[in-house]
């Protein structure tokens, strides 16, 4: 239902937490959060209402460069449980979603035959697998990830985070919402709709059917359904919440 992302050095939790409080009115059975921390990822899931994910976060301190994802859920595929909550785990990476992957039944088949293990029983879950199995015959991460965009059907918002390049949120949307906005100070914040951003930048740029790529602390990299690459095209933020 809402996803958040952020890469910068502020304090990633709260801001993910922020930012998550801010598309709470479009109501969410379940919500969580993956982020960098020292060097690792961590990932917290909670049932019910934010102040369920603060609990459990509450004791988790982040400090420094970080990359992190957010997530609201509102189940299309599997029960409002915590194993159906996003973030959905691989081996090494960590992936959030809005809308509905299509194919995922096909996908999942084939995944579960090579050997990936299934958690939930979402439709989202096979983006990670399906990116953990391209990583493995490709020769980095975003050639991973853009092979496993073009092996997707249906309606998305994805942001995916992975250990295998710590310092990269990949992106990529398909008839679901999702922007981008930069500061003065290179932060990245990504999110479904354009209320977590008000007072956290002024530039953004609204991504359009297709497009994919990824962000780091010194570029923002995007490709449209071409798979050409493109310059974001920032627009001033409205400040009218
Ligand atoms: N289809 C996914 C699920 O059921 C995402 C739902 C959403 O957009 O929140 O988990």
């Amino acid at each position: 239902c809402g996803i958040v992302g952020y890469i910068g050095n502020k304090n990633t939790k709260e801001i993910l937490l922020n930012g998550l409080k801010e598309l709470e009115y479009r109501g969410y059975d379940s919500a969580g959060i993956a982020l960098l921390n020292n060097d690792d990822f961590f990932s917290f899931k909670a049932v019910g209402k934010l102040v369920n994910l603060e609990e459990k976060t509450k004791n988790f301190e982040t400090r420094g460069f970080a990359v992190g994802i957010g997530h609201t859920r509102w189940a299309t595929h599997g029960k409002p449980t915590e194993l159906n909550a996003h973030p959905h785990t691989g081996v090494h990476s960590y992936v959030v979603h809005n809308g509905i992957i299509e194919n995922y039944a096909e996908l999942k088949k084939e995944l579960i035959k090579e050997g990936s293990i299934f958690l939930s029983q979402t439709d989202t879950e096979v983006i990670v697998h399906q990116f953990e199995r391209n990583l493995k015959n490709t020769k980095n991460a975003f050639e991973a990830f853009e092979q496993t965009i073009s092996e997707l059907k249906g309606a998305y918002a994805i942001l995916l985070v992975t250990k295998e390049e710590k310092n990269k949120i990949f992106f990529a949307k398909n008839g679901s919402p999702m922007l981008v906005g930069i500061n003065e100070e290179n932060e990245k914040y990504f999110a479904s709709s354009d209320t977590p951003l008000i007072g956290q930048c002024n530039e953004v740029n609204y991504f359009e059917d297709g497009d994919y790529g990824y962000a780091t602390p010194a570029e923002l990299v995007i490709y449209d359904k071409t798979h050409e690459k493109k310059e974001p095209h920032f627009i001033q933020l409205t400040n009218n919440k």
